[in-house]
């Protein structure tokens, strides 16, 4: 079978969905028919399927397994986390965060900096990128936590995460993580770094479908912090159907949750562990590297006019390369019609995302051709532009 099914054309679009894993279907309908022949009596098999991922969770994140759960979304678990672990004292209550963040991590920092009495300091970004002076100049100690993606969603810039957790702990802040553009496309060590807590989605590099339940993690060192968002389905798994009032919260991160998870989603999710299984990190990250690198060489040849947004040095490279044209938009709608599948961050950025076990090197060559072939061209007049990017 094969790892994955990907819509005809060249996919190039895996950092925003990644293509449905072969055993998917299998995996889902197996569900069904319990749930068909079962019932309710299915619980007993899916009460703990969230734990039962955990191991391969904690894998791909370098932790523990009980300091990790598929839960909620990134907005959903950063807020949890925040309810959690942002707890302003005395002048200590400012939040750090890249002014080019992904905007839902912004809304929800700057709400809870609103509502407890601290300040949102953004880092600003020069040309799509966050340099060391500017993240320098935010961290003092006057702030409670440093909040930063792995990698940035629109350069692709890889930031050194044991680094900058070190820095923030340098200040006596906590250090947290949005790892959305990183795993599944390289290895991490969240435990060894020291990281206070991170949150990713699984529908990215991990392809575990639309919607995929998200991934939480939170140190081991934070093993006693009650959650701050609790629910029924943080509690310990042995006394939760007690029903009892307080909570018995569950031992490791599992005390995060907060309802009832959906089960079919989490299949999904585990039929997307299991390819990822069977393969070393190490080389998904050597084989994404490959093909970012021949991708900036193909740029350099055929696309002088189009700006390289993401650094070329692959140390600080995540999985995807961004280009700069003022035609961005329209170029996307016209590789579309040519089979070739990228992303458009408005205004003026093309992110093209190989995915690192299935994108052939012959197909990025194609793809930076036809990009050619469009740009010369130049048939930019288009009356109605598609909303979804
Ligand atoms: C994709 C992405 C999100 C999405 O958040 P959800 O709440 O899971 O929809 C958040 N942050 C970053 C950096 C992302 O790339």
């Amino acid at each position: 079978m094969s790892r994955y099914l990907l819509p005809p054309g060249i996919y190039l679009d895996g950092n925003s969905l990644g293509p449905m894993p072969g055993g998917l279907r299998a995996e889902l309908s197996a569900e069904l028919d319990r749930w068909e022949s079962l019932g309710v009596r299915a619980w007993e098999t899916w009460f703990s399927l969230a734990e039962s991922l955990s191991p391969q969770l904690a894998g791909l994140v370098g932790a523990e397994s009980d300091e990790v759960i598929a839960t909620g979304s990134i907005s959903a678990n950063l807020h949890a986390l925040l309810a959690t672990f942002y707890l302003p004292e005395g002048e200590r209550r400012d939040i750090v965060a890249a002014a080019c963040e992904f905007p839902s991590d912004l809304y929800a920092l700057s709400a809870w900096c609103q509502r407890l009495g601290g300040k949102l300091r953004l880092i600003p970004a020069r040309h799509e990128l966050l340099e060391e002076e500017d993240i320098w100049a935010c961290l003092d100690e006057r702030v409670a936590l440093l909040w930063l993606p792995t990698v940035l969603y629109r350069s692709g810039q890889l930031l050194e995460v044991g680094r900058w957790t070190a820095e923030a702990h340098r200040v006596g802040a906590l250090a947290g993580w949005d790892a959305a553009h990183s795993v599944g496309a390289l290895p991490h060590a969240f435990h060894a770094q020291e990281v206070d807590f991170a949150v990713w989605c699984h529908y990215k590099y991990v392809a575990a479908g639309p919607g995929a339940p998200a991934g939480l993690f939170v140190h081991r060192k934070h093993a006693g912090a009650l959650p701050g968002l609790p629910g029924w389905w943080g509690s310990d798994k042995a006394s939760q159907f007690a029903m009892a009032t307080p909570m018995s919260p569950a031992a490791g991160a599992g005390r995060f949750q907060q309802g009832t998870p959906s089960v079919l989603a989490l299949a999904a999710l585990r039929a997307a562990l299991r390819v990822l299984a069977q393969v070393d990190l190490a080389e998904v990250r050597a084989s994404s590297l490959r093909l970012t690198s021949l991708l900036i060489d193909l740029i350099d040849r055929y696309l002088p006019e189009c700006a390289l947004i993401t650094p070329r040095d692959p140390e600080r490279r995540g999985g995807h390369v961004t280009l700069r044209h003022s035609r961005a938009r329209v170029l996307g709608e016209q590789l579309r019609e040519d089979g070739v599948i990228p992303d458009v961050r408005p205004p003026d950025l093309l992110r093209l995302a190989p995915f690192p076990l299935q994108t052939e090197p012959a197909e990025l060559e194609r793809a930076v051709l036809a990009i050619r072939s469009r740009l010369d061209r130049a048939e930019w007049d288009r009356p109605e532009l598609s909303q979804v990017p």
